[in-house]
């Protein structure tokens, strides 16, 4: 095992992983050493290492074992990568005096510092990891420890109420609470561009420019709003690279994934993408029920006397759909309820109490459309998907529809094989399993799953 060689198995995986996986996850790690079968890299990160350990370390063996290596186990090892172990610029000053602003900030660094308010209740306690939003946990818990900046900018994109807006506060929480000298400004991309307008108005660009260039962790909530605003966009874009370049740590969200904004200048699209994007994909049924049961843990904390029957709890994680905004609505509701009444939560009650917001999502995606929208895209004809034939172009369409009608309705396997021309539920079974690891390698695959379920929740 050379270096030679993981040259070569890093064109292979390059083919294998796709381009997008291939910079993020590959790119970092470093070939060591090789001992006694034993293949050592170095990752800049923990997290790299432990998200490529579980995620790729198979197909690296593979190649390394088609390129003539006799590796029997590969290592991840933290170590900070080479460029950052160079010399830094020595520091002239004999004592570098602390920076001005920091004089003037308060005990909460919040004085004369742009951006909004934090909501106190949007912290990494309160936030419910499951496999829809894993990535984008660990993603933000990583940049919240601080330290030398690894990824920049992190980007969270996906739908509404996915929770984009409470992992960058908790990262804000977590990073106040490390280090409470960082100046640390969070705000949404639309008091960004009030407060670059009201700059131009009142002559102060260069407060501004000074204001947002002096930060340490910026922070920009749902960039998307900028799109179409040119002016709002090139400020923008300057102030991201002058940040970038003193590596000061940047985090954005958006409803959607940088290259698919509309609106948006190329050369921001491109920015946004060098560092780590990640995106929460929509909530599932166990991860709804895992955000109720912390819900209510929180809830009964105020009023001991909180009994909700059971069988509610599952029967809201199964109606109201991935926005976890209004399943918590409906969760405040019930409970203002059950103060009132001052009993049981029942499954009738809820039914009353929220008749309106279980009505609501009742339009739900049905097979039909899934099936209807695959073969659209495909180019291939509806019977033809549900038909029986084997051909690749119409099999894996077929996988896909199957996929899609698993994550976005509530039908079950036999009953989606029903719907596919009477096929069995391992079938539909297998199906599903082969997208779900295809996702993660073809990144053309990722692009188009993505679309489709965009367009049928629309
Ligand atoms: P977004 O910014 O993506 O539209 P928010 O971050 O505002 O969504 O989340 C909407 C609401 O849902 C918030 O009250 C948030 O606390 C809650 N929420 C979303 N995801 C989770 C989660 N995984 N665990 C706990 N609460 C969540
Ligand atoms: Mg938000």
């Amino acid at each position: 095992m050379t270096n030679e060689i993981w040259g070569e198995v890093q064109e292979a995986l390059k083919q294998s992983v796709g381009e997008h996986n291939y910079k993020t996850w590959i790119c970092p790690i470093e070939f060591d050493a090789f001992e006694d079968g034993v293949a050592h890299f170095c990752v800049p990160t923990n997290f790299i290492g432990n998200w490529v350990n579980r995620n790729y370390a198979d197909q690296i063996l593979q190649h390394l074992h088609s390129a003539g290596a006799e590796v029997r186990r590969i290592e991840f090892d933290v170590r900070l990568a080479r460029q950052t172990r160079a010399p830094r610029p020595a520091v002239i000053e004999p004592a570098p005096a602390p920076a001005a602003p920091a004089s003037v900030q308060t005990e909460t660094g919040e004085a004369d510092l742009p951006g909004g308010k934090l909501d106190p209740r949007f912290t990494f306690d309160r936030f419910v990891v499951g496999p829809p939003n894993e990535l984008a946990h660990a993603a933000s818990r990583r940049v919240a420890e601080g330290g030398p900046v690894t990824f920049n900018p992190l980007f969270l994109y996906g739908g509404v109420g996915l929770g984009k807006t409470h992992l960058m506060t908790a990262i804000a929480w977590e990073l106040r609470q490390r280090s409470p000298e960082l100046r640390i400004v969070y705000l949404s991309a639309e008091q960004f561009m009030y407060r670059f307008v009201q700059a131009l108005r009142e002559k102060e660009m260069m407060n501004f420019k000074q204001l947002f260039r002096s930060v340490d962790v910026l922070m920009v909530d749902d960039v998307q709003f900028i799109a179409g605003k040119d002016s709002t966009q090139d400020e923008f874009f300057h102030t991201f690279n002058a940040l970038v370049d003193q590596r000061k740590q940047i985090i954005i969200s958006g409803d959607r994934a940088p290259g698919e904004m509309k609106d948006m200048e190329e050369r921001i699209k491109s920015r946004l993408q060098c560092g780590l994007v990640v995106d929460l994909h929509p909530t599932d049924y166990e991860l709804r029920l895992g955000i109720l049961q912390k819900k209510i843990e929180n809830h009964t904390q105020e009023n001991p006397d909180l009994r909700i029957a059971s069988g509610v709890l599952e029967f809201l994680a199964h109606r109201i759909s991935n926005n976890v905004r209004v399943l918590e609505g409906a969760l405040v509701r019930l409970v203002a309820m059950a103060n009132l009444v001052g009993r049981e939560i029942t499954m009738e009650m809820t039914q009353d109490c929220l008749a309106d917001v279980l009505r609501v999502s009742e339009r739900k995606v049905t097979v039909e459309e899934i099936q209807r929208r695959v073969s659209e895209h495909y180019n291939i004809r509806l019977s033809e998907l549900i038909g029986p034939t084997r051909v690749r172009t119409v099999a894996r369409p077929r996988q896909i529809a199957m996929y899609l009608c698993k994550t976005l309705t509530t039908r079950s396997l036999p009953e989606i094989g029903r719907r596919f021309g009477g096929r069995d539920h391992t079938t539909i079974m297998h199906g599903i399993k082969k997208i779900d690891e295809l996702r993660g390698k073809d990144s053309q695959l990722a692009e188009d799953l993505e679309l489709l379920r965009r367009s049928l929740e629309a």
